[in-house]
């Protein structure tokens, strides 16, 4: 008798090897683990956490090339560490920075999601990259990555969102959502207590401080838009909770697929639009 071949696939939630037709699994009870609803493309980007984070950044590298490509002649080698391969301000705004500029006098929303994904300077993004690298891995280590992508998500357009409120005509960065992670590494730390929580609060707060130490000593910084993520992320932590207290949920899953399609379309948007009016314009 030959064996009948049974499709198995790892359960989306407890990475079990199990039947694709099972009810539940039998691990953890997942309802229907075979479904499209845990089988689709968006769903199994968040299958490989390292390769996520990968993917973002590539994504925050392709936004800084393509602006880099727009301003390529207004490209200034200055003295300034800082300015070297420094985007145009109005790359940056067609591309989708977000400010007053961009939500009073162009109705542009939207842009607090996109500006996420812009940057100042070939520092700028090379700071920002290392950051979200070390602290993504602690926030997927507690919270699970699809909590991660939404603290990352949400809290970035609330530190924007904030920053706008504040009068801000113009900002970006992945900073306001990295530092929703760091917020939400705070609440965690704060929360779980203990010696190992009580030493993540210690060594966060320290990074808490040498972000506002050098935002107040650098100019340009958007101090709003990093306290408000910083606020947002201790707000998200708080709503969705961490892995000792609680699980991932379908809520969790179905929120951070929704991020995934929402800043996929979005910067489609903001890069269609941005190539069209350069286009027009030039
Ligand atoms: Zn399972």
């Amino acid at each position: 008798m030959t064996p009948t071949a049974r499709k198995t696939i790892l359960c989306p939630t407890c990475r079990k090897l199990i039947s694709i037709d099972e009810a539940r699994c039998p691990y953890c009870g997942t309802v229907k683990p075979g479904s499209w609803m845990h089988n689709n493309p968006v769903s199994r980007l968040f299958n490989n956490p390292a390769q996520f984070i990968k993917g973002i950044i590539y994504v925050n590298a392709a936004m800084f090339a393509l602006t880099i490509l727009i301003s390529f002649q207004s490209l200034r080698l200055s003295g300034n560490p800082l300015h070297f391969l420094s985007p145009s301000l109005l790359s940056l705004r067609l591309l989708g920075a977000t400010g007053t500029f961009a939500i009073d006098n162009l109705h542009r929303w939207w842009t607090l999601l996109s500006a996420s994904y812009l940057h100042g300077g070939i520092l700028h993004i090379l700071f920002n990259m290392m950051a979200f690298r070390q602290i993504s891995v602690l926030i997927i280590r507690e919270y699970g990555i699809h909590r991660m992508f939404s603290i990352y998500t949400l809290g970035g357009i609330f530190g924007f969102w904030i920053s706008y409120l504040r009068g801000t005509p113009d900002t970006i960065g992945s900073s306001a959502a990295i530092c929703s992670l760091i917020g939400a590494a705070l609440y965690y730390g704060k929360s779980r207590g203990g010696v190992y929580g009580q030493a993540i609060y210690r060594q966060i707060g320290g990074w808490v401080l040498m972000i506002f130490l050098f935002g107040f000593m650098i100019p340009g910084i958007d101090n709003w838009g990093h306290g408000g993520g910083i606020a947002g992320g201790i707000l998200l932590g708080l709503l969705f909770g961490y892995h000792e207290r609680k699980k991932e949920t379908r809520l969790h899953r179905t929120l951070a697929r929704l991020c995934v399609l929402a800043t996929v379309a979005i910067l489609l948007w903001a890069i269609g639009s941005g190539l069209y009016y350069y286009t027009a314009l030039h």
